[in-house]
């Protein structure tokens, strides 16, 4: 299984969809409790707990930012007990103090994902003046330095952003050309939809959607399979029969370990004490999966098998009104759909050895939620 491991709760950004939201907007009714601002369980009862999964094991660092306490990352990455335990090490960043971790830990990830929404202007709007700059220098370093695992971006998206341009703004990119992007709709998490105006942007999102689809096809037959991660993920099931549940693997095969030792079934579950799946010092592996599971409407929805239900938290605190939620889906079902008018061209490309399979496998669960 994978766990997120959080090293701490702590940012140091403040990002428009993240903390700047948290300033302005009503977190829905929950028992909430603070977290420690670093791990205070013992690296030996992590590992001890790790050891107990009988399946091949996967840590992703997440915070917060988790590069504030690379002290902890190495403590853990240097522990033989853990080596002896985890396949791979993954970490979700915003990029920005990638230059402090040295490369020796650095060229043991599997992957890092980075926080990163376009180009130059949009990822400064929503993440400061000056991130766009460090993020894309750090990677230029990590690049430099014998970094062979995968880069994924992954883009929070909102209004204004033109989806399709930022896209290719980050596949273009001609300091650090991204071959592996994800991106995920910020919808459904704060007391918000009034204040916007989703639904004249989610058509555009799904026109643009339409057009990176026959953009992705048009490479693919160049024999440039972009890893666009909404897309392979589908892909996988519907040419492969790649089975999920929920796509993020949230409460299924992908868990959250907090600072206080105790197991979310999400990361943005962090301190919702009502929730918890468990603790590392008494709970066995094998009792987390499914415990928490997505409900209503997902359950009896149509697409329920090809989407998987989007997203674990919102489906037990929706904050949108049902129209805003419906709009949200529309969107979801605009890509299921597009998916299924592409996977005939691209199944001919595997057929033809244009593409191999291998390019549109990944590590289930690897932070990418799959749908938007
Ligand atoms: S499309 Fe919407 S209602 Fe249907 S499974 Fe996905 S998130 Fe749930
Ligand atoms: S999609 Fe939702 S449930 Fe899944 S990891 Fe993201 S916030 Fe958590």
């Amino acid at each position: 299984m994978i766990y997120h491991v959080v090293t701490t709760p702590d940012c140091n950004l403040c990002c428009e969809y993240c903390c700047g939201k948290a300033f302005d907007e009503p977190e829905p009714e929950m028992e909430f409790e603070t977290v420690p601002k670093e791990p205070n369980y013992k690296i030996t009862e992590l590992a001890k707990f790790l050891s107990k999964d009988a399946s091949d094991v996967s840590i992703i660092f997440y915070g917060g930012e988790p590069l504030l306490n690379i002290p902890f990352i190495k403590k853990l990455m240097d522990s033989k007990q853990i080596q002896t335990g985890v396949k791979n090490f993954l970490i979700q960043t915003n990029g920005t103090l990638l230059d402090k971790l040295s490369k020796d830990y650095v060229n043991k990830f599997h992957t890092i994902l980075v926080s990163i929404d376009g180009g130059k202007t949009i990822t400064n709007k929503n993440r400061g003046e000056g991130t766009y700059e460090k993020v894309i220098s750090n990677l230029g370093l990590i690049k430099k330095n014998g970094f062979g695992g995968e880069v994924i971006a992954r883009m929070a998206v909102e209004e204004p952003t033109e989806f399709y341009e930022d896209v290719l703004d980050l596949v273009n990119n001609k300091e650090f050309a991204f071959t592996s992007i994800h991106w995920q709709l910020d919808a459904n998490m704060w007391h918000d939809y009034a204040k916007r105006n989703f639904v004249d942007w989610s058509r555009k999102y799904n026109e643009d959607i339409t057009k990176l689809a026959d953009f992705f096809v048009k490479e693919a037959k160049k024999g440039n399979l972009l890893r666009l991660y909404p897309f392979i993920g589908i892909l996988n099931t519907i040419l492969f029969g790649e089975v999920y549940q929920l796509r993020c693997g949230s409460g299924i095969g992908n868990f959250t370990i907090l600072p206080n030792g105790k197991i979310a079934a999400c990361p943005i579950m962090q301190g919702i004490k009502e929730k918890y799946l468990g603790e590392i010092k008494i709970t066995n592996p094998s009792d987390l999966p499914n415990k928490l599971t997505v409900n209503e409407p997902c359950t009896t929805c149509e697409d329920f098998g090809l989407c998987g239900g989007r997203c674990l938290y919102s489906n037990h605190y929706p904050v949108w009104p049902k129209k805003g939620i419906e709009e949200l889906c529309s969107t979801t079902k605009h890509l299921l759909r597009e998916m299924e008018r592409i996977s005939p061209e691209i199944q001919k490309l595997l057929d033809n050895k244009t593409i191999k399979k291998k390019d549109l496998e990944f590590l289930k669960y690897n932070c990418a939620e799959i749908i938007p």
